[in-house]
């Protein structure tokens, strides 16, 4: 396979920014976790963002990345750094933004909306345990799995995954607002309610995963506030 040059471009970036960020500690696995990630473009500007402006200031590291939504190939991706901080960042192909910390969700009503997400509160409960959100999955354009859950094509998703497609309004079921809809109510925060849900996609029929809903590659033409 051949990769595209800017990715390497992008990459020796990041290892030059690395080596002023990275307390001596975390090295190896902010190492470990860029060559993981270093075909894929979306890690690789969140690592540049990350590394070129570091949250607080201060020397830390990536280390683990997790996926909570994306849309219109805009990742929602949550930052575990190295001196155990979480943080939250917008990213396309073009450019990353910080959103803020994973503790304080997300303030901005277009954002919440644009995510799907009903509320920061909603927000905030879902991403209450950030040690189970499902880990971003590096981009292969040859993977016949869901980059998300990592389903086979032809399989269902693990309920959840963002790649998901909703069966009533062929939006992504984790952002549309069928779920609210479908089972009126205003918040989905409680177990009988995802098993009610789960019946009720059953019953309309779930859309199994096909590599062409592999998000983030469809839409080439995202605008770019640019950051740099
Ligand atoms: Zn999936
Ligand atoms: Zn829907």
């Amino acid at each position: 396979m051949d990769i595209p040059k800017t990715l390497e471009d992008r990459k020796k970036d990041i290892q030059f920014l690395m080596q002023y960020a990275v307390p001596e500690a975390q090295v190896k696995s902010a190492e470990a976790l860029l060559e993981k990630y270093d075909a894929d473009i979306i890690a690789l500007n969140l690592l540049h963002s990350f590394y070129i402006n570091l949250p607080e200031g201060m020397d830390d590291s990536v280390n683990g990345l997790r996926l909570l939504t994306c849309r219109q190939g805009v990742f929602l991706l949550c930052v575990f750094t190295g001196n155990g901080m979480q943080y939250l960042y917008m990213v396309n192909k073009e450019a990353a933004h910080i959103i803020g910390t994973l503790a304080e969700g997300i303030i901005d009503r277009e954002l919440l909306d644009f995510f799907g997400y009903v509320g920061n509160k909603e927000f905030l409960v879902l991403t209450e345990k950030p040690e189970i959100l499902k880990e971003y999955e590096p981009y292969t354009p040859d993977s016949n799995l869901c980059p998300s859950c990592q389903v086979a094509a032809g399989e269902f998703h693990t309920l959840g995954c963002p790649v998901e497609i909703c069966p009533w309004c062929s939006g992504q079921l984790t952002y549309c607002n069928c779920r609210f809809t479908k089972l009126d109510i205003d918040a989905m925060d409680k177990l009988e309610q995802i098993e009610k849900l789960q019946e009720l996609l059953q019953a309309t029929g779930r859309i199994a995963f096909k590599k062409e809903h592999s998000p983030g590659y469809l839409v080439d033409n995202i605008s770019d506030d640019g950051e740099e």
